[in-house]
């Protein structure tokens, strides 16, 4: 056995070795805390190596967040089910699970504006990346111009085959702009390249029977839907815009005295 100095530079040469900066930052107070309280060999290397994975997988998770673009942070757990009472619970709470995304099955939301599509889309793409799964945000207008340049470029397989280390891509506000034949052309390649390999969030204010208005035939807007629901969840929210609800519960309820705002 060397010297405590000999062994400190030892550990310091095998952390960086093995690329566990945490171990380096932890193993001396943990061996002090370990001394103090008698823990045994066992209690100490598991007590380091739980540091290491718990840092480890943090700093994975903020990654993939911040990889994902989302255009707000917004959760499940924010998510206030009472607004929307047609909404399966059990449903949601499957799907919070993320067991769709290792199976590359798709979830479709439809709904009118301010229901909460959008919301519920960043919700679910969050807890893909804390299950560990590289997740895209982006509205069906920036997957457009993505897969148009790509294409322009004569990069659209290699662009269709980068895209396969997303396991969950997520489509927003589909149906708000139309596209033309040729970009309804690339977005039909672009399900079909996933169909069955990874999984697809899509959010609509269309039902799927206007799909044709968005996608400039009725023939390639059926071929994509047939992609996406053949294994998929598709739920629809109703109700009023959660946009302006505050807005009208104030006006509907005069403000009591000490009463909640
Ligand atoms: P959509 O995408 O359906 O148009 P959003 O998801 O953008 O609607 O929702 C509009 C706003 O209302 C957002 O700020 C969202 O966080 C909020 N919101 C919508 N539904 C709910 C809900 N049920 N609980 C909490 N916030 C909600
Ligand atoms: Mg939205």
């Amino acid at each position: 056995m060397g010297s405590v100095t000999e062994t400190a530079s030892t550990i310091g040469y095998l952390v960086r070795a093995l690329k566990t900066p945490t171990i380096g930052r932890v193993w001396e107070p943990l061996a002090a805390t370990a001394r103090e309280e008698g823990w045994s060999h066992e209690d100490y290397l598991a007590a380091v190596l739980q540091r290491q994975v718990a840092d480890r997988e943090a700093n994975g998770t903020a990654l993939r967040i911040s990889g994902a673009h989302f255009p707000q942070v917004k959760t499940l757990e924010d998510f206030n089910l009472d607004h929307q009472p047609s909404l399966r619970r059990d449903v949601l709470a499957h799907l919070a699970t993320t067991s769709w995304i290792a199976k590359a099955e798709n979830v479709v939301l439809l709904g009118p504006p301010g229901v909460g599509k959008t919301h519920l889309g960043i919700g679910l793409g969050i807890k893909a990346c804390h299950a560990g799964f590289p997740t895209a945000f982006d509205t069906a207008t920036g997957w457009a111009s993505r897969l148009q340049t790509a294409h322009r470029e004569g990069r659209l397989e290699k662009e269709l085959k980068r895209l396969r280390r997303y396991r969950l891509l997520i489509m927003d506000e589909v149906g708000y702009l139309p596209f033309d034949a040729d970009t309804a052309n690339l977005f039909f390649q672009l399900i079909a390249a996933r169909y069955e390999q990874g999984s697809i969030l899509v959010t609509s204010n269309m039902p799927f029977g206007r799909w044709g208005e968005i996608f400039a035939d009725d023939v390639v807007a059926g071929a994509m839907i047939d992609r996406l629901v053949h294994h998929a969840e598709v739920l629809t929210l109703g109700g009023d815009s959660y946009r302006t609800r505050s807005r009208r519960e104030l006006l509907k309820t005069p403000p009591a005295q000490g009463g909640e705002q």
